[in-house]
């Protein structure tokens, strides 16, 4: 993927990534993360960087990208003296405090966005849901990848439709969906998030913050009911 250097000592963005290089890194972090939301690759194993580069045949750069990124969705680890690492599946224990985080967090959210959400962020979040409603077939992550990340925008449109840049930031900052959607593909329940979102942003667009609270409080009840059958499954396993 060698670059052109023409013309770099006079261009100002000679330093800047061009648009094939950020491809092949996204592509690589696709490759990678549809292996570990499997869990094609055991928790624990360690992800070499020149391993990775030889197999996929790319130079390490747009790995070592892709590993980062995926180290922020918590999928993996980095480790002094190791280096990269499977991460382990959520356990019980951070399971429960994901879950009591959001519960704080994303009712409150969902209130301020019902004071806050331009009409034309109500729409986007409705075609969001609308996408969201797609049929998924299979019961890989492969088949998941275009649910999974709907459902994270919807979260993330809410916050953001609050104008506070520092609750989007929070809700990133947790990180839900990776660690969640590697139990989740397996317990297979889609229809029932779809009406949840539905009836938060229902209640944000009738301007009703205490119905956007509950029905987002109701949304991660639910969601929380549905994926510990996912994580017992796993710890019986
Ligand atoms: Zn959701």
């Amino acid at each position: 993927m060698a670059r052109s250097a023409a013309n770099a000592q006079e261009s100002p963005w000679s330093g800047v990534d061009s648009p094939r290089r950020s491809v092949l890194a996204d592509e690589i972090y696709e490759i990678l993360k549809s292996k570990l939301m499997d869990n094609i690759v055991e928790p624990g194993a360690r992800l070499s960087i020149d391993g990775l580069s030889r197999d996929l045949k790319v130079s390490p750069t747009p790995i070592r990208e892709a590993l980062a990124r995926l180290e922020s969705d918590g999928l993996v680890a980095k480790r002094a003296h190791v280096g990269y690492t499977v991460a382990p599946l959520i356990d019980a224990r951070a399971f429960d405090e994901l879950f009591r985080m959001r519960l704080l967090l994303e009712p409150a959210c969902a209130a301020w966005a019902a004071q806050t959400a331009t009409s034309a962020q109500i729409t986007s979040m409705k075609e969001l849901i609308e996408q969201m409603g797609q049929p998924v077939s299979g019961d890989d992550y492969e088949s998941y990848k275009a649910f999974a990340a709907q459902d994270t925008a919807f979260h993330l449109a809410l916050a953001a439709a609050t104008g506070v840049n520092l609750m989007v930031e929070t809700l990133e900052r947790l990180r839900p969906h990776a660690q969640l959607y590697r139990l989740y593909y397996t317990v297979g329940i889609t229809d029932d998030a779809l009406r949840e979102h539905e009836r938060v942003l229902t209640a944000v667009n009738r301007r009703d913050e205490a119905g956007a609270a509950q029905a987002m409080t109701a949304h991660l009840s639910a969601s929380r009911a549905r994926l510990a059958h996912a994580l017992n499954a796993h710890g019986d396993a």
